[in-house]
């Protein structure tokens, strides 16, 4: 096992690393900019190194700032956390280099699941389940993409190759609007990710968002941890996530399940990942793979009883295995409310300093957060200030937890979506579960947010 690890990321991830490393008996590095040089995971890790200043380009995304902190204090690993450099195939490669373990995937790997054509492929080979579309990168010739939507059926949506956090992609309903679609994303593409590879995918009108988790060693065994339900979400960011998803078959979750682990074991992965899919009609369809840590992996923990993050890092130091599939066993229900700096109904960033923060407990609650009382939320980075968990024996009695934490949850001196969750956990299509990934969108629209503060 290593005996130091860095921690190249920042907020509650850079906590719930820590946290994992310090059961295993880890010491730890927080490397921050100038920005988080008070925050809690930096005063508790064993050493802290400054990386930069506060916009994460020249801190967070400084890689030769984070190579050069793992070697002046003699770090074995990097754990990239999720988002900044976590899904980066240029960094993970650069901390091999540097002799560190890079505490995820293979750099090759990464690159192949970073390039959403590439990683449909793969994944078609290894027989999992796509959104029926176009058969690899779309060509340049217009009469070929009007024949290849014919064929796909509109409407259809058409997506970059090199996307990231919902952008790049445009729903295209009539032939008439489909090439104008196609060279205005081509430019953005291009603009945005320096990637002007598109493609083509099936539209599909009311889907919902379910991922399966795995988790795969270096020596070709590999396992999932069922599935989350992320449905919940708003300008495709996830809002509220919870395990299992209300209403489908363990029968289907089971098979889906072992296609993923078996796509893992093809591919040679390596660490904790998610295979997402949109999940319409009975049928799962394959999106798109994070080779990361989750935001929302707490509540397969809660109702798996496997610590993810610890896994990772076991996972990178070469261990085995320790799980078989049949000893994943399932247990109840959890449901996370991610806590968002930020006015509930108009989504605004509220970025400041935080003059009261109390949050709940008592049975099936857990707080992942590095927020405290004073702590002064930065206007640098995501709004995300910290996720609220509850568990239960059902989906009734998470639900019940749920709305006793949030009223118990005190956060004063900047705004707070807390609000925004307690609504969701009494609102009628949220209760009955299913709801599909348009849910709360269309809600927020028919109660827009003026005049409630
Ligand atoms: P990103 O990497 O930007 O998150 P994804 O491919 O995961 O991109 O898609 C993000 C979201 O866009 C999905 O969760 C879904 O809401 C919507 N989406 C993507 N592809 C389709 C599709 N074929 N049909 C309907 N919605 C889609």
């Amino acid at each position: 096992m290593f005996e130091k690890i860095l921690i190249a990321n920042r907020g509650e991830i850079a906590l719930r690393v820590l946290r994992a490393c310090r059961e295993l008996g880890i010491r730890t590095v927080a490397v921050h900019s100038v920005a988080d040089t008070e925050a809690k995971y930096v005063k508790l890790a064993d050493e802290s190194v400054c990386i930069g200043p506060a916009p994460s380009a020249k801190s967070y995304l400084n890689v030769p700032s984070i190579i050069a902190a793992a070697e002046v204090t003699d770090s074995e690993a990097i754990h990239p956390g999720y988002g900044f450099l976590s899904e980066n195939a240029d960094f993970a490669e650069r901390v091999e280099q540097s002799g560190f373990v890079f505490i995820g995937p293979r750099a090759e790997t990464i690159r192949l699941m970073g390039d959403k054509v590439s990683a449909k492929d793969a994944m078609k080979t290894a027989g999992v389940p796509c959104v029926p579309g176009s058969d690899g990168a779309l060509p340049d010739d217009p009469k070929e993409i009007m024949r290849i939507a014919n064929a796909i059926g509109y409407p259809v949506i058409v997506k970059a190759a090199g996307g990231g956090g919902g952008r790049g992609m445009r729903v295209v309903h009539t032939a008439a609007a489909l090439l104008n679609a196609v060279t205005t994303t081509r430019a953005e593409a291009e603009a945005a990710f320096g990637n002007p590879v598109l493609y083509m995918e099936k539209y599909l009108e009311n889907p919902r968002h379910i991922e399966i988790q795995v988790l795969a060693d270096e020596h070709g065994n590999a396992v999932h941890l069922g599935e989350r339900d992320c449905s919940m979400q708003r300008r495709h960011q996830k809002v509220i996530e919870e395990a299992p998803a209300p209403g489908i078959d363990r029968k289907v979750i089971a098979k889906i399940g072992e296609r993923c682990a078996e796509a893992c074991r093809k591919i040679g992965y390596r660490g904790a990942g998610t295979f997402e899919f949109l999940f319409e009609g009975g049928e799962f369809y394959f999106i798109e793979m994070n080779t990361r840590v989750q935001v929302e992996h707490p509540v397969t923990e809660l109702i798996t009883g496997v610590d993810i993050v610890q896994a990772q890092v076991r996972i990178a130091a070469g261990e085995k295995l320790w799980l078989k599939q049949k000893d994943i066993a399932f247990r109840g229900h959890a449901i996370e409310c991610r806590i968002n700096a930020e006015d509930p109904f108009r989504f605004t960033p509220s970025p400041g300093r935080i003059t009261n923060w109390h949050v709940p407990g008592g049975p099936g609650i857990r707080v992942d957060s590095h927020a405290y009382n004073g702590y002064t939320v930065p206007q640098y980075y995501d709004s995300m200030i910290g996720k609220l968990i509850a568990a239960g024996d059902s989906r009734e009695q998470a639900v019940r937890r749920m709305r006793i934490a949030l009223s118990e949850m005190v956060i004063e001196g900047i705004k707070s979506n807390i609000r925004l969750h307690q609504e969701l956990m009494q609102d009628a299509g949220f209760v009955s579960g299913g709801a599909s990934i348009h849910y709360l969108e269309k809600k927020l629209e028919s109660q827009p947010g003026d005049g409630r503060d």
